[in-house]
């Protein structure tokens, strides 16, 4: 059952082999054992899956086909759910308990999936190791040592050890990739506007994006199908044609053009991790592609420019939380100033407090044309190379992240360090661009490398059939962790 796919575990609930309360049941006795090491998970609440998965099976019972009906899928802890605590990994919301759904978690209950509980990540999504969750860190199910990645390193962590059937994540700058990447599942970011941004706590609004996290191509199309779609409560929530994720998944890739950006494989790149990419490379030739040089020259660029207009919006974002109507406040304080400084001071991390300043420091007077501004017109710039290199190939392919899981607490003091791990991850968020991370092999330690596949605009059932096809082919992404 674990290893099962979301279409077997569909028609095994559908055939009775099993029903959705034995099957979260099997999940919540994993979470029981296996959580209190990993810290996967933030919250889980036995009682309101169980109840969920006992509507299921009337729902199944009365003839439902819907494929997701019964599945248990655990969601990032930065979604509002109904009734569930929502913290997104900060002390400002540990005791918040919302009053409604996200749009991507209505869509999961009206498609029948049971919520399994709400995943670790770092603090209002802000990292890229699992570290900054007032939660505690996440450890990493290949390597207890290890982060699993970040900001969605629970889901990516849950996933991999087979603690749900799949899960949902957001990628500001790499949060669904590189975590999907360093616990060795996969991982897929869609167009900016594909997925409603409602009710998912905004971090940077012009780059959030929600997105599916699984065990393969194939499951991430099914989710992708009950998360996409137009929601008027989101206005960048783009208005399109309902479509089938999964219509392409089998095409063959005969004639497929594949760029390869010569400044994803420069210095920086680990050599283990270039290998894994290299190979996987080559298999695709083997499946019929060809592959293209091809250049993003403003890419070097992308983490400067995400560095200011990321705490930009973050501190304009996460202004709402004062202590006044909801999260933390401090419990003595002098006036209402006071009040607010001390709520702020006690509730954020230090990396969220760091980005307040960051993003007040280049939206002040004086500063925003040097650095604001500047950094949108490069962000421009970044998009336009990727507009140009799409005219010469059908995805682009590179690693998702320089290196494999590094350990616990090495990069903590060095936030450069932290931001550079995300070096090929954030120009795609910065363009609005797809961009997914799929298992292709084994690093120093036997640490899990991805694949990164970039597409162009609303190319996503195109990279799933990118992806599904390799996956066919290796087996790369059925691996488990030892001891799982
Ligand atoms: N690691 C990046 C950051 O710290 C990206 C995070 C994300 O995508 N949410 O901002």
């Amino acid at each position: 059952m674990l290893n099962s796919s979301l279409l077997q575990l569909g028609a095994a609930l559908r055939a009775r082999k099993i029903s959705s309360v034995e099957l979260t049941q099997l999940y919540l006795d994993r979470i029981a054992t296996l959580n209190p090491e990993l810290n996967a998970y933030i919250t889980v609440n036995p009682d309101m899956s169980l109840a969920q998965a006992r509507t299921a099976d009337e729902r199944i019972t009365q003839g439902d086909a819907s494929p997701l009906a019964g599945i248990p899928i655990a969601q990032k802890d930065i979604f509002c759910a109904q009734g569930w605590r929502t913290t997104c990994g900060s002390r400002m919301l540990h005791n918040f308990v919302s009053p409604y759904d996200a749009h991507v978690v209505s869509q999961f209950n009206s498609a029948g999936a049971v919520n399994l509980g709400k995943t670790n990540m770092d603090e209002f999504a802000m990292g890229s190791s699992n570290e900054t969750s007032h939660f505690g860190a996440v450890k990493n199910p290949w390597n207890r040592d290890a982060v699993p990645g970040g900001s969605s390193g629970g889901t990516a962590a849950a996933v991999a050890a087979r603690l749900c059937a799949a899960a949902t994540g957001t990628d500001t700058g790499g949060s669904i990739r590189q975590p999907a990447a360093l616990c060795g599942i996969s991982g897929l970011k869609p167009t900016y506007g594909v997925v409603s941004r409602y009710g998912m706590i905004a971090f940077a609004s012009s780059l959030d994006q929600a997105g599916p996290m699984a065990r393969s191509a194939e499951d991430m199309a099914l989710l992708l199908n009950a998360m996409a779609g137009f929601d008027e409560r989101d206005s960048t929530s783009l208005q399109r044609e309902k479509e089938d994720y999964a219509r392409e998944l089998n095409k063959p890739l005969n004639g497929l053009r594949i760029g390869l950006p010569r400044e994803f494989f420069a210095t920086g790149l680990s050599a283990d991790v270039a290998q894994a990419v290299d190979a996987a490379i080559t298999e695709y030739k083997k499946l019929g592609a060809s592959v293209v040089d091809i250049s993003l020259p403003n890419s070097r660029l992308s983490v400067p420019v995400y560095y200011v207009l990321a705490p930009a919006e973050a501190s304009s974002n996460l202004s709402r939380f004062d202590g006044v109507r909801y999260g933390y406040r401090a419990p003595e304080y002098g006036d209402l100033a006071d009040m607010y400084e001390k709520s702020r001071s006690q509730g954020f991390g230090a990396e969220v407090k760091r980005r307040i300043m960051i993003g007040t420091y280049v939206l002040s007077h004086g500063y925003y044309d040097a650095y604001y501004l500047q950094a949108q017109k490069i962000r421009r710039l970044i998009a336009q190379d990727f507009t140009e290199a799409f005219q010469q190939c059908d995805v682009i392919m590179g690693p998702t992240s320089p290196t494999t899981a590094f350990n616990l607490g090495e990069k903590g003091d060095d936030p450069v360090q932290m931001y550079l791990s995300d070096i090929y991850t954030i120009a795609v968020n910065l363009a609005g661009l797809p961009g997914m991370s799929i298992p292709c092999g084994f690093g120093n330690n036997n640490m899990p490398v991805g694949l990164q596949i970039i597409g162009n605009y609303f190319d996503e059932a195109r990279m799933l059939n990118v992806a599904h096809r390799y996956q066919l082919a290796t087996d790369w992404h059925v691996r488990t962790p030892s001891g799982i």
